[in-house]
């Protein structure tokens, strides 16, 4: 039967014009001239070739996806199986397997640990920057088994046989114990629900099979109210030993092929970061090995956590370059009241202005990814420690206000839950609540700076290197160290009133200083104008007048 005629206007209601192309098939890497500037200047130029290859990759569109995949999918818990017997089973998604493996085959688990060379924490920053632009979630297991090995080597009779599967590149999900895997991964659990951040109040005990010590058996009774990924090998975790509070690390498998009472009660019903499996867990006479020294609990875990608040950093700086590059993109595509978006004043300044922040940001973790590479000196190892503390809250604090501001340039787009906007939002106030929330790090840095005054120093020494290029910052700078001089060091608990403040200051002294040296003109003297002269209390938006907008939104195109 031929067809019947279509009615004369009612079939095609309308052709789709003005609305943007994703932003799909671009090389992450080649496009982010920030990153590519400070990878060389940093010393690790050697690896630009394959941060080249890797940004196409990840790049791709079907790469891509698997970000928004992973995190429709969430993670599905099982206590035990139809038999009944006890499993503690975590089910992912394909694509987070996916992520996973890329991630553990690249090696951004353990590369400067087993290839050690100028320029490793900064080549491995640069890739994990990029891999978590496109999921951010997977980045949680990935970041605690890079980070356990500094605190496992404590343990030499632990690490002989736990760091090379911890270190292998081969990614090996099954639930099986750890003599049958070709390589492993490390979580942490130290949060418990009376004591949070206050470690000191954990209740969770450890009871010693024998004479008890470094490296021996201990039985641990107890709970924990945040494990991240369940699903890890073992877990760095903190105990109070007869001898006080103490570190451990607990298989999910005992040694003879039973499994360890480390149960997990339930799967955290969050807002974000929802690929990543978090759970609350009961240990329930579970098989612990102690590490480091009795009492030193710590002491002992914060070589753990020093690498996890690092690689925070690194997180919401990629965070907030992806927000950029989607705004941009998408004001480039899209015209409004007979102007492209990207041309509008208004949209230059807000767009300028977000440029501006996720620069600040990258060239900071860079600095402090070569601080890693260069700690065996004095001023980097002082450097490291302030500015992990310094780049930890202020980085991770700036992300919420990007993603939003990004979220709104894309219109009402930005709000459905197909494209990418709400995943970034949603994600962007995570990093700054765990791994020692905002405050706790302000006290991190009064603590750095009254045990160790050689940190202040040592940022004074560097935030110097800028000396003349920016008068604000020049006065910023002297204000700075005219306060720090003072007596008012002296009384840290009134000083805490103000530690938010001392903090922000120095958070924005140093990124200006970096981006008076390294970055063009356009950028440095407008993040100077708008983050020093004229501080707070603004929208993004509000860039002076002066500035060279185009230039800097330019330089941040993603393609
Ligand atoms: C998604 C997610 C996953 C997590 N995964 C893990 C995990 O795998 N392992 C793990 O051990 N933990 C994990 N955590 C826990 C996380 O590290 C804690 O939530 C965090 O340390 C804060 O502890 P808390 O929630 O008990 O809050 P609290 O410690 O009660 O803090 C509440 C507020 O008080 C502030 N505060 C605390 N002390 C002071 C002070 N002295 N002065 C002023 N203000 C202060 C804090 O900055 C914070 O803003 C996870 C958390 C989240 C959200």
């Amino acid at each position: 039967m031929p067809n019947a005629p279509l009615d004369r206007y009612g079939a095609v209601t309308h052709e789709v014009i003005n609305q943007p192309l994703e932003l799909a098939d671009y090389n992450l890497f080649g496009g982010d001239i920030a990153l590519k500037e400070a990878i060389t200047r940093e010393g690790a130029e050697w690896a630009v070739n394959e941060l080249t290859d890797f940004g196409a990759r990840i790049g791709a569109a079907a790469y891509l996806e698997l970000g928004a995949l992973a995190n429709r999918h969430q993670p599905e818990f099982d206590s035990h199986d139809r038999y009944g017997r006890r499993i503690d089973l975590v089910s992912f998604h394909p694509s987070y397997h996916r992520l996973m493996q890329t991630s553990i085959e690249e090696g951004l688990h353990c590369s400067p640990w087993t290839d050690p060379r100028q320029g490793a924490h900064v080549a491995r920053a640069a890739r994990f920057y990029l891999h978590s632009q496109v999921e951010a979630g997977h980045g949680c297991p990935i970041t605690m088994t890079f980070a356990a090995a500094p605190c496992l080597k404590l343990q030499p009779d632990l690490a002989k046989d736990w760091l090379p599967k911890i270190t292998s590149r081969v990614y090996d999900p099954r639930n099986v114990p750890v003599d049958q895997k070709m390589g492993v991964t490390i979580g942490m659990a130290m949060t418990e629900k009376q004591g949070g951040s206050d470690v000191r109040a954990n209740t969770t005990r450890a009871i010693p099979f024998g004479a008890g010590g470094p490296g021996q058996d201990y039985e641990l009774v107890g709970h924990k109210f945040f494990v991240s990924a369940p699903m890890c090998d073992a877990f760095l975790v903190l105990a109070q030993a007869p001898g006080g509070l103490s570190c451990f690390l607990v298989p999910r498998w005992r040694p003879d092929g039973s499994k360890n009472p480390l149960q997990v009660l339930r799967l955290k019903k969050k807002m974000g970061n929802v690929s990543n499996a978090s759970s609350e867990t009961e240990l329930r006479g579970a098989l612990g090995w102690m590490v480091g020294q009795e009492g030193r609990g710590v002491a002992t875990i914060i070589e753990m956590v020093a690498m996890t608040r690092f690689d925070c950093m690194i997180g919401s700086s990629s965070g907030m370059r992806m927000a950029v590059s989607q705004a941009i993109d998408h004001c480039r595509q899209r015209a409004a009241f007979g102007k492209m978006l990207i041309d509008q004043p208004i949209m230059q300044n807000v767009l300028a202005d977000l440029a501006l922040e996720a620069e600040a940001a990258t060239v900071l973790t860079m600095r402090i990814a070569r601080a890693l590479d260069d700690r065996a000196t004095d001023q980097e190892a002082h450097i490291l420690r302030i500015g992990t503390a310094i780049g930890k809250y202020w980085i991770c604090k700036r992300s919420p206000g990007v993603a939003c501001e990004a979220m709104e340039c894309t219109g009402g787009l930005g709000v459905m839950e197909d494209g990418p906007m709400p995943r970034l939002f949603r994600e962007s106030p995570v990093n700054a609540i765990w791994e020692g929330s905002g405050n706790v790090q302000c006290l991190d840095v009064l603590r750095a700076m009254s045990r160790t005054p050689e940190t202040l120093d040592a940022y004074f020494a560097e935030v110097s290197g800028a000396k003349g290029g920016n008068a604000a910052l020049d006065r910023h700078i002297d204000a700075l160290r005219q306060e720090m001089s003072s007596q008012r060091m002296g009384a840290a608990g009134d000083f805490e009133f103000c530690a938010r403040d001392l903090v922000d200051r120095l958070a924005t002294g140093l990124q200006a200083s970096l981006l008076v040296r390294h970055a063009p003109a356009a950028v440095a003297d407008a993040f100077c104008a708008s983050r020093l002269e004229a501080r707070g209390a603004h929208q993004y938006g509000a860039l002076p007048q002066r500035v060279d907008f185009r230039s800097i939104i330019e330089r941040a195109r993603p393609r």
